[in-house]
């Protein structure tokens, strides 16, 4: 018999949550949580059997979709066997998930440190950069995130960071490519990649080389808006690195495991970092994981000299047996394979043709399952339909569009002017029209308020 307290009396939830759960990003009195009952594939679903179609994989991690039964198995059967065990020791389940990670990993990144999620990934890899070179300063990019810890949060560029941005020390921010809105006015994406680079070396002479440990980005930037970089931006940034001996760090906690249809974004650029920072995907967040893949030459930095950093669930048995049989699962499944095929036939040629029919769209970019839909007042000057960081009645335009893409049935990523289109890698191309079928109804209320 279950002894977990199952209800299934929506009210006693809301309830519950509303006196006693303190929430992310929120102000706690103005939310309105929605209470789900279960889930399965892509879709969530609340008590009363109302289905919303997962278009967020909630917060873009359930990869290979709800309740996969070869994860929920391997979750069970290593619960039977061995809950928890320290990070010093050797164990079968651990040992199998980083030889599988690393082996799909770039390069020589073979070396995994396991976290519990991205920022714990995010300020350990700054950490290594740091003792690795001896130097203190990290490059970051101004359209990112790179997690909510204090060192993670000071690296992120969205403003979810400024109200914590009270030591920045030694974080210096930069701007990466984005053809769309572009900081450098580039008519091309070859002058988009130029300039861009030309500005990230013109930061890291300024700053002084000897003084910079790391530039970290995200291969593709994804809360910031699914900004895919011009093809030669990433190899520009690599060949920088190793001219002033930088460490670049890619962060892959959202676009890694199989998002932009390949394992690993970094695949699409032929672009090898010396560490790569992984979470959500590694195991569709069925138990909190995070880690690190480190390259040879870094991890040899602490071969005799002891590596100062640790965590009480660093590789826990439960998240890695569920990465072990997602991974698996991935392979066996083509679940890579079919996030870029839906992608390139379904995602891609619809949300573009949505862009030619509503006058509120201004752009639709992205790849594999990783697609953002940015809503504008004029597509002319691309005003963007609220403005940046807007809250509260001036976000009241993108509120309305939120709400009429959930009426229609779809859960939707939603960040600033811009509805993501981010549904686990397994959905299928049935799923994938129906999806943009609703969003296709619910743009015309972004229309309302376009030009
Ligand atoms: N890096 C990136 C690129 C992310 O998208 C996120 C989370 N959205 C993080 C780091 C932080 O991960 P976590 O919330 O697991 O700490």
């Amino acid at each position: 018999m279950s002894t977990q307290p199952v209800s299934t009396d929506a009210a006693a939830v809301k309830a519950a949550d509303r006196a006693h759960v303190f929430h992310s990003w929120s102000a706690q009195g103005l939310i309105d949580p929605f209470v789900v009952a279960g889930a399965e594939g892509s879709y969530f679903w609340d008590h009363d059997g109302n289905r919303h179609l997962d278009f967020s994989s909630q917060l873009v991690n359930t990869n290979i979709g709800h309740q996969h039964p070869k994860v929920v198995a391997a979750i069970q059967e290593q619960a039977a066997r061995l809950c928890t065990i320290a990070p010093g020791f050797a164990v079968d389940v651990r040992s199998e998930a980083a030889r599988l990670i690393a082996g799909r990993t770039p390069g020589d990144l073979d070396r995994i440190f396991f976290t519990n999620g991205g920022a714990e990934a995010v300020e350990n890899a700054v950490r290594m950069a740091r003792l690795h070179t001896g130097r203190p300063k990290v490059l970051s990019a101004y359209r990112s995130y790179h997690g909510a810890t204090a060192a993670a949060i000071n690296l992120t560029g969205d403003p979810r960071r400024w109200p914590s941005d009270t030591a920045s020390a030694g974080v210096v921010r930069f701007w990466g490519p984005f053809r769309y809105r572009s900081p450098f006015h580039a008519e091309t994406e070859e002058q988009e990649c130029e300039r861009a680079l030309r500005h990230l070396e013109d930061t890291i002479v300024f700053e002084g080389p000897g003084t910079i440990a790391a530039v970290i980005l995200e291969t593709v930037p994804g809360t910031a808006g699914i900004m895919v970089p011009p093809p030669g931006y990433l190899p520009g940034v690599r060949a920088l690195c190793d001219r002033y001996g930088i460490v670049l760090i890619l962060d892959e906690v959202m676009a890694g495991f199989g998002r932009t249809g390949r394992w690993f974004a970094a695949d699409h650029f032929g672009v090898v970092p010396d560490l790569l920072t992984f979470a959500k995907g590694v195991n569709s967040g069925y138990v909190p994981l995070g880690g690190v893949a480190i390259s040879a030459e870094i991890a040899a930095t602490f071969e005799e000299r002891p590596y100062p950093g640790g965590l009480t669930y660093s590789g826990h048995p439960l998240a890695c047996a569920s990465a072990v049989a997602t991974i698996n699962a991935m392979a066996e499944e083509g679940i890579v394979e079919n996030a870029a095929r839906v992608g390139e036939d379904v995602l891609g040629p619809g949300l573009r043709e949505l862009a030619e029919r509503h006058p509120s769209v201004g752009d639709v970019r992205g790849l594999g399952v990783f697609w953002a839909v940015e809503l504008v007042r004029d597509r002319r000057t691309r005003e963007p339909l609220v403005p940046y960081a807007a809250t509260g009645e001036a976000n009241a335009p993108m509120a309305a569009v939120t709400a009429a893409i959930k009426a229609a049935g779809v859960w939707p990523f939603v960040n600033m002017n811009r509805v993501h289109v981010v549904p686990p890698c397994t959905i299928t191309e049935a799923e994938a029209k129906a999806g943009l079928a609703a969003l296709d109804e619910a743009l015309t209320v972004a229309d309302r308020y376009a030009a």
